[in-house]
């Protein structure tokens, strides 16, 4: 396992095993076995695999909505149970409140942490201008843009102020433009943080261009069948896509993954040929 040196680990998944029960055939289903990784503290990891590997099943573990089926996962050594106040979640299309301002939207962890009127209000402020949208926080969401809509759920788990965010392909829905733009947001806001970053995509670009290391899942079982450490400097920005380095690490994500996209999941095959040859 390469961990950064000198980091401590935040999290760590030992022999993690999840089997999905089938009520009609008694049968069950394994989607994760032998799942392996350790995530250092404030480390920017990136989950890549294809659809259907257990990307989702591992973060739903990680959230702790999922109980796993055997073996251990960790966070700051204790059972993901007692760590559900650390952890932050952004789904792709996360829904946000639609009766809710922006404002009242991003103020909502707050609330259920009891902060009190004045101080939520000045802090969601100060996310909303983080995430470019203080001008925007007595809209409503059907008001916005999906990339915009994106922002406020960003700005919202930033301001219920998790350690650690988990994030499940929050830009997927996006177009290309947009996903770039948040990409880089995301990246600033991430280092001036402390932040343990888990990112969940399958696109080999977006993974290179915002992690520390790329976890690369295989399925049947789902696992981590290679880590990549990206050595790309920091900070980072849209030119480095562009760099020898980046390619060299996409060729060489692209060469471990091509054995995973099982010919039975084409369109998993034909989503990351895509965003290879797209980028
Ligand atoms: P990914 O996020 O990598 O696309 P998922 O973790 O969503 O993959 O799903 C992994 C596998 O687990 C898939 O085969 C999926 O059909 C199955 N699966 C996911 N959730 C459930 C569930 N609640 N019950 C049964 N099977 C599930
Ligand atoms: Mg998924």
């Amino acid at each position: 396992m390469s961990e950064t040196a000198g980091a401590r680990d935040k999290i760590v998944a030992r022999n993690l095993t999840l089997a999905y029960a089938n009520q009609l055939t008694d049968a069950s289903h394994t989607v994760l076995d032998g799942f392996d990784l350790a995530v250092s503290e404030g480390e920017f990891l990136a989950l890549l695999g294809p659809s259907g590997c257990g990307k989702s099943t591992f973060l739903s573990i990680l959230a702790g909505l999922t109980p796993q089926t055997s073996g251990e996962l960790t966070v700051d050594g204790e059972p993901v149970s007692a760590a559900r106040q650390k952890l932050g979640l952004v789904f792709q299309g996360y829904a946000l409140f639609p009766w809710r301002t922006v404002r009242k939207n991003v103020e909502t962890g707050l609330e259920i942490r009891g902060v009190k009127r004045a101080q939520r209000r000045d802090e969601a402020e100060r996310f909303l201008r983080l995430v470019g949208l203080l001008d925007f926080a007595d809209h409503y969401p059907h008001q916005l843009s999906g990339g915009m809509r994106q922002r406020v759920a960003i700005a919202r788990v930033l301001a219920y102020g998790p350690e650690i965010l988990l994030m499940d392909e929050p830009f997927g829905a996006l177009d290309a433009q947009t996903r770039e733009l948040l990409q880089q947001e995301l990246l600033g806001i991430w280092e001036h943080s402390a932040k343990t970053v888990v990112f969940v995509t399958h696109s080999i670009d977006e993974a290179i261009f915002l992690a520390d290391r790329v976890a690369i899942m295989g399925r049947g079982p789902g696992r981590v069948r290679e880590i990549i450490d990206i050595d790309l400097p920091r900070p980072r920005d849209a030119a480095v896509r562009h760099s020898t380095a980046f390619v060299e690490l996409r060729q060489r994500a692209w060469a471990s993954l091509k054995p995973e996209l099982g010919s039975a999941h084409g369109s998993a095959a034909e989503r990351i040929t895509d965003t290879y040859t797209g980028a």
